[in-house]
């Protein structure tokens, strides 16, 4: 069983020397049996974790994996943000397990870009549908309406490009998918040591350009 206090004064082996987390401020606990726990120790500005949903939920004790991220203090950017992976690192510089971790959800959302992508070009397929449409009505009213009418049949033909035309850019324009994806991801695409957003070059290269941490 792996028991560490996390704090300004605390037993982990990385050093917290932010103003807003008191002396020992909370503890982890990990099982024999690999069961994570984390708890508040009565903290003066509170203990929270980073939802799935990237929420900022306050917490007193509640069971976490290695790879919660864990925020001692504060609401804002002032608290201090860790993997709680990190209690199990010898050396405080290593964030080796952590960008793996990073990387391996930057690899799922490779993937599901992807299959948005060819999602969307099927869709953009629909913009060829009023030319194609219009053309057959256009074709079968000339062919079949008398003479003197086949005018009629232009005009409804041009109407009803027209308003197809537009229910399609309507319905091509209104992107959720894309939104909802960028939103699950933008805040966990992340360095795990300075929380800087990390870059497609810096994925690849696998490394924070701007503190080093790497896989
Ligand atoms: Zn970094």
């Amino acid at each position: 069983m792996i028991d560490v206090i996390i704090g300004k004064e605390g037993t982990q082996k990385f050093p917290i020397n932010n103003p807003r987390v008191s002396r020992q401020h909370a503890k982890i606990t990990v099982s024999d049996s690999g069961l994570w726990t984390l708890e508040d120790l009565n903290s003066t500005n509170g203990t929270y974790i980073i939802d799935d949903d990237d929420e900022l939920v306050q917490i007193k004790k509640i069971n976490i994996t290695e790879f919660t991220r864990i925020v001692l203090a504060d609401q804002t950017s002032m608290g201090f943000t860790f993997y709680a992976h990190h209690i199990l690192e010898d050396d405080p510089l290593n964030y080796r397990t952590e960008f793996q971790h990073v990387l391996r959800i930057h690899d799922k959302a490779i993937k599901e870009k992807m299959e948005l992508d060819a999602q969307k070009q099927k869709k953009n397929m629909m913009r060829f549908m009023p030319g194609i449409v219009s053309a057959v009505i256009g074709l079968v009213l000339t062919l079949f309406l008398p003479f003197n009418q086949k005018v009629y049949g232009l005009a409804v033909t041009a109407v009803f490009t027209a308003i197809l035309q537009a229910l399609i850019n309507i319905y091509l324009s209104k992107d959720t998918k894309l939104k909802n994806f960028n939103a699950k991801y933008s805040n966990k695409l992340i360095c795990p040591c300075c929380s800087k957003p990390l870059t497609e070059m810096e994925f690849k290269n696998q490394m924070c350009c701007k503190c080093q941490a790497h896989a």
